[in-house]
């Protein structure tokens, strides 16, 4: 009789979601990016900034980290291509 002792082996790397694609990936293989957005609210510097984790390894995704709005601001129209925009590390 064999020991089914199943693979929940405990992942080192945590799994997080890219922000621009929405593929899940692991940390090593992510990147991010953060913009101030401090001036379009009208706020001192560094008061409102956005983090987007985006892959490395995809020139698109590093494309759009650079111009993906997570915080809306009144004077910016929302993306109509990205759809919903993933918050990352919301477990
Ligand atoms: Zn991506």
């Amino acid at each position: 009789m064999g020991m089914e002792t199943g693979r929940r082996r405990k992942e080192v790397g945590e799994t997080v979601r890219c922000s621009c694609c929405g593929r899940t990936r692991s940390w090593t293989e992510l990147g991010m990016f953060t913009t101030d957005l401090s001036s379009e609210f009208d706020l001192a510097e560094g008061a409102v900034t956005q983090t987007v984790v985006y892959c490395r390894d995809d020139s698109d995704c590093r494309g759009t980290a650079q111009t993906l709005r997570l915080i809306q601001s009144a004077s910016v129209p929302a993306p109509g291509d990205l759809g919903q925009a993933p918050y990352y590390g919301a477990d």
